[in-house]
């Protein structure tokens, strides 16, 4: 492919425009070319008058009938009356402010030079309250002379929005377009895609569907336009996945396991409690998977709370019993602690050697645990992403669990994936991905669901409400002898200063409930104060603990049957989900209350979904339609999963199109050699090179 084209080719991009392209990502022409519209105005006809309004942008093609220029004290102001062809007026306002400085600069000088009488000119703008002589007042945002050729990119069609950043605007951004698609990248643009695949689906080819996308002549040829383009996304990322799927496939375990039971019987005597059915069935298919030559790759979904942790610790108990040793790796210091707490607990007398590595473990500590896990003294080790640090080294490590996989980040992930080529992976979640996701992509990906709470769940009472409200019921389940979490949300993605507002909240509460005792957990605090706090509050030492979002996962205090989160709007699906997940876990009632301090309506829209369901896999895939899948896996950042036309949810069909084209495409030329492939194949090298390297199987 030939040498990417920098943006400053393009007329009018020196390099401080160039730095603005740079914040959206846009670095040559060919990145400008696939910025696609956010969305489009229809520009091709005047908009009706009784549609006018101050939210919407109104459209209006006519003459100018007059203009008018009024001096006042500290504004100038210049007026210009237009009709369209129906006889509707409108009147277009400006205002500038006086300045002295400049006063031989006249700040109309353009728009007298545009508005002459009888001139036919566009104007985009919004009705404002003013009242007009003629018609409506219009604050005008875009107006363009009818009769510049540059006009029809702008006007009188289908218009390309584009998500913009501070300095550019929409029409700069169309005028570049133009440049761009009249330039000689738009041929340089490759047909990547196979000839043969291009007919089976009758796609445009690459060129169109670019023009297309950007200027549309019709809903009908955007709609063709966006086919194709996502088709090309889906099926470089499924062939991508594919082929990664063949290589994976070779590799065998050079171990293997035996249902020894010397552990496990004894475990399940112990345990207080039976499996579900659920859990059952999910233990029977990783059993099968340990016990098959082929790497586990499983994904082991089930909402909050029922009961991932035993299904996994049954699978770590049956590499121990082999004679192996097994790590769970959890998204945060707390939960680690937990799960640490949970597995001596529960493993009460069975004689297996259980070890925590977080970053904050002491380094005397460290060193006696990097020892055991070295001669194979310790046989489960749980911790954090210090688990997969370069210096741990274990003696026969043979299976991972990894919790709550989707919070970790992607260069954790891809790290871990280094560490675990060749062992038994298994991966946990209460925020599953769908289904046609999951499949389509990961292809190998094993899924076990669990489908059922425990017995004896008690319901827990969702509801938005006030403050106020919600303290009345802190009081009265902490004055029945039960406990409260109050959640406040991180604020803007910085820990400290998160840690400072929930001290001050704090600080507050403690005087909104003076008879009580309460405590504070944040990410600021050591280790040391976090254990000890969540020491005393799964004690019933305290009755209140306030808290940032630290609390989300894992944490399971029976006695606790209220969770207020502050601020509800600043919190995603998942956390929301999450956080209520802490409450109903004991034989109590419980209550979730949000409460939101400003809506706007996606956050609306969440705490009503949050409201109706406690299902956890409506509220994933709600979640991933309201944000997009590349945020929720964690990808966002690197750009894996972020199809820029193609859309998971809406695009079901093309994205069948695609596995299906892939599959074909894969078992007829596996490794993409064939001279109509190659171009495909160098697409395919060229991302890998960029990012996809990151392609996170797990
Ligand atoms: P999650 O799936 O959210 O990770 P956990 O593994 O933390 O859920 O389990 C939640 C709680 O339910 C724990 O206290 C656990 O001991 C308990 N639990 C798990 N399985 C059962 C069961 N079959 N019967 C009763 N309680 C169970
Ligand atoms: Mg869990």
């Amino acid at each position: 492919m030939s040498a990417p084209i920098k943006i400053q080719y393009l007329k009018g991009i020196g390099p401080a425009k160039a730095k603005l392209f740079e914040r959206l990502e846009v670095q040559t022409v060919q990145d400008l070319l696939h910025y696609y519209p956010r969305t489009y105005q229809d520009r091709r006809l005047n908009t009706p008058p009784n549609e006018y309004n101050s939210d919407a942008l109104t459209v209006f093609k006519g003459r100018v009938l007059s203009t008018q220029q009024i001096p006042a004290k500290s504004v100038l102001i210049f007026k210009a009356v237009l009709e369209d062809e129906k006889g509707a007026h409108i009147e277009c306002t400006w205002f500038k402010r006086r300045m002295y400085r400049a006063f031989r600069f006249d700040p109309f000088g353009q728009l007298k030079k545009d508005f002459h009488i009888g001139t036919e000119v566009w104007v985009i703008g919004r009705k404002n309250d003013r009242s007009a002589m003629f018609g409506t007042q219009i604050t005008v945002e875009e107006y363009y002379v009818a009769a510049d050729v540059m006009t029809q990119w702008h006007a009188g069609r289908l218009t390309p929005i584009y998500a913009l950043t501070e300095g550019l605007t929409n029409k700069q951004f169309r005028q570049f377009m133009v440049e761009a698609l009249q330039s000689a990248s738009l041929t340089d643009t490759p047909e990547i895609l196979p000839p043969a695949l291009l007919q089976k689906r009758k796609l445009l080819s690459a060129p169109q569907a670019l023009k297309a996308i950007h200027f549309p002549n019709s809903m009908a040829e955007l709609d063709v336009a966006r086919t194709r383009l996502a088709y090309e996304e889906f099926l470089l990322l499924a062939t991508a996945w594919g082929i990664k799927r063949t290589q994976t496939k070779i590799l065998a375990k050079d171990y293997s396991y035996e249902v020894k039971k010397t552990l496990l019987t004894p475990f399940k005597n112990q345990l207080g409690f039976e499996f579900t059915n659920s859990q059952k069935k999910v233990i029977n298919e990783i059993f099968a998977d340990l016990l098959s030559p082929r790497p586990m790759n499983r994904l082991l979904q089930g909402d909050v709370g029922s009961g991932k942790t035993v299904v996994a610790l049954c699978a770590m108990l049956l590499a121990v019993e082999n004679g192996y040793q097994a790590a769970l790796m959890a998204p945060t210091e707390i939960l680690a602690e937990q799960h640490y707490l949970t597995f001596k607990r529960i493993l009460k007398d069975i004689p297996v050697n259980v070890a925590i590595l977080t970053s904050s473990t002491k380094t005397a500590q460290k060193k006696k645990i990097l020892a055991g896990l070295a001669d194979g003294t310790i046989q489960i080790l749980v911790g954090t992403h210090a688990v997969i640090q370069d210096s741990v080294q274990f003696h026969n490590l043979r299976l991972a669990v990894i919790d709550e996989q989707h919070r970790f980040g992607v260069k954790q992930r891809s790290k871990l994936k280094e560490k675990t080529a060749k062992l038994d992976l298994l991966t946990m979640t209460a925020t599953p991905i769908p289904r046609t996701l999951a499949l389509a992509f990961y292809g190998d990906l094993a899924v076990s669901t669990i489908s059922e709470l425990p017995p004896g769940r008690q319901p827990i009472i969702t509801e938005s409400a006030t403050s106020k409200l919600a303290y009345d019921r802190v009081r009265t389940e902490v004055e029945k002898g039960r406990q409260a979490y109050i959640v406040f949300p991180i604020i803007e993605e910085s820990e400290k200063i998160s840690a400072k507002a929930v001290t001050e909240e704090f600080e507050k509460l403690k005087k909104i409930f003076p008879q009580f005792k309460l405590a504070v957990l944040h990410g600021q605090m050591t280790q040391a104060e976090k254990e000890s706090v969540m020491a005393d509050f799964a004690a019933h030492k305290t009755d209140i603990l306030v808290a940032t979002p630290v609390i989300e996962v894992g944490i399971d205090v029976k006695n606790a049957t209220v969770m207020v989160i502050e601020n509800a709007e600043r919190f995603g699906l998942a956390s929301l989900h999450q956080l209520r997940g802490r409450v109903g876990r004991g034989e109590h009632a419980s209550y979730c209350i949000l409460v939101p301090q400003h809506a706007g309506s996606v956050a609306k829209e969440r705490v009503d979904i949050i409201c109706s369901t406690r299902d956890g896999f409506k509220i994933g895939e709600r979640d991933m339609q309201l944000r997009g899948p590349g945020e929720i896996l964690g990808t966002r950042q690197s750009g894996e999963l972020e199809f820029k036309a193609g859309d998971i949810f809406k695009d079901r069909d093309i994205l069948y199109w695609a596995i299906e084209d892939r599959d074909e495409l894969l078992s007829a030329d596996p490794g993409l050699i064939k001279p109509e492939h190659s171009l495909f194949r160098l697409k395919l090298q060229e991302l890998y090179q960029q990012n996809w390297h990151l392609i996170d199987l797990s």
